[in-house]
């Protein structure tokens, strides 16, 4: 089977003739990125391949229509069914994590945060999240981002023996600023988040407790991570992570602050929901509620677990000694090399991954995920010659490269129409 078949497929058959014959620059650069992600191997923990049919809502005439306001409450006309595919959305998306409201019009993971805060918060109150340095989100109290300029942000860690998050200090912190709300959600923490234990300190001091599941949203819907739901006041999502939808956001919570959500998301924070992206939403959660992603969830799970193993094998120090997510993260120093060094070495040998803090240095280590490669079909046995690629292409041995090409041609993203899956 030809790559570029596999390929012109994934971008669908009816759109890459049309961007060709109009625009062949930008038909060349969309074959180009998706040669890119079939041939090297996408190790972003943050990253996932959607389906056909995810993608092939997001391509619709859906994204030509304005849709300002909720389902029956729109402030422009025609929106009868573009209407029914958010209800539909909203629906999905309460079935699936067990939420008494869904906010699916979030354009991001970071619009989903700032509404949660606009719903609960008032400029200048104190938060309490996951420092920076330990894996928190920009939008957890960055002095670069408006959640550290319009709050008071006050940062717990993680230990830097264990790194797991240190419960102690968490109720050290509650207890002496008495923040207005609770942020656990991290980037990096290749860990289960203790919900129960946040809710109890959050209800100790009188915060929200606000859940910023953007990464296990995913393992949450195939039942292979705790669900935040029943915990937190508002649970943040993204909705491309390990879920696997489209790029989005979006929020859930119990119906007493359900219109607070619906308000801070439109009119105070967005305009215009983006219906071709909300119908693809519903697509996603409509996929996510099989028991296909459910396997799917628990393999990526497995997957993280083989690679973390490997890694450690290879040298590496793997934070926390392994993983209960999609995430591993790891120092890959005693290699000699540092993380961004690492990841530079990586890239050139067709393994496409991140830096990220480390607990117990301030040195950068390596972050990478196994949602997009399990994707692919990759299982176990395919994550330990994964581990031996890394390891060998840290030790800067060559021909690394070809036999990444190799494996990741084995596992097309996208096998064309009728294909092996
Ligand atoms: C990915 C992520 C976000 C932001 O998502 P975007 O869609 O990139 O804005 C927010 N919080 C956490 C914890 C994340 O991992």
């Amino acid at each position: 089977m030809s790559v570029t078949r596999a390929l012109e497929s994934a971008v669908s058959a009816v759109s890459a003739d049309v961007l060709r014959r109009q625009d062949p620059e930008l038909a060349d650069i969309l074959l180009g990125e998706a040669d890119r992600q079939a041939t090297t191997l996408q190790l972003v923990a943050a990253e996932n391949f959607t389906s056909p049919a995810v993608l092939a809502a997001l391509g619709s005439p859906l994204a030509n229509k304005y849709a300002e306001g909720y389902p029956g409450a729109r402030h422009h006309g025609g929106c009868e069914i573009v209407d029914v595919a958010e209800r539909i959305a909203v629906e999905r998306a309460k079935a699936l994590f067990g939420a008494d409201h869904a906010n699916v019009q979030s354009h991001s993971g970071s619009s989903a945060v700032l509404a949660a805060y606009a719903a609960l918060l008032r400029p200048g109150d104190t938060v309490l999240a996951l420092g920076l340095p330990y894996g928190g989100h920009l939008t957890h109290g960055s002095p670069a981002n408006f959640s550290g300029r319009w709050f008071d942000f006050v940062g717990y860690g993680v230990d830097a023996e264990t790194g797991l998050i240190d419960r102690d200090q968490v109720r050290t912190l509650a207890r002496t600023h008495r923040p207005k709300a609770i942020v656990c959600g991290s980037i990096a923490y290749p860990r289960h988040i203790d919900y129960g234990f946040f809710r109890e300190v959050a209800d100790e001091v009188g915060a929200y407790l606000i859940a910023d599941a953007a990464h296990p949203i995913g393992l949450v819907a195939g039942g292979a991570a705790p669900n935040p739901v029943p915990y937190a006041d508002i649970v943040c999502a993204t909705t491309h992570k390990v879920l696997r939808g489209p790029r989005g956001g979006m929020l859930l919570c119990g119906s007493d602050l359900a219109e607070r959500v619906d308000r801070a998301v439109f009119p105070f924070t967005q305009g215009g929901a983006q219906m071709h992206t909300i119908a693809a939403k519903a697509v996603a959660f409509g996929e996510a509620a099989t028991p296909a992603f459910s396997a799917y969830a628990h393999q990526v799970v497995a997957n993280a677990r083989v690679l973390a193993a490997g890694l450690a094998a290879e040298g590496l120090v793997v934070t926390t000694g392994g993983t209960d997510t999609h995430l591993v993260t790891a120092d890959p120093a005693p290699l000699g090399v540092d993380g961004r060094t690492a990841r530079g070495l990586l890239a050139a040998a067709g393994m496409v991954l991140d830096c990220c803090a480390l607990p117990h240095a301030d040195v950068r280590g390596l972050r990478l995920g196994t949602a997009a490669v399990t994707t692919q079909g990759m299982g176990e046995a395919e994550m330990a010659r994964i581990a031996a690629l890394f390891g060998a292409a840290l030790r800067q041995e060559s021909g690394i490269l070809d036999e990444v090409r190799e494996l990741a041609g084995r596992f097309p993203p996208y096998p064309p129409m009728g294909g092996v899956s």
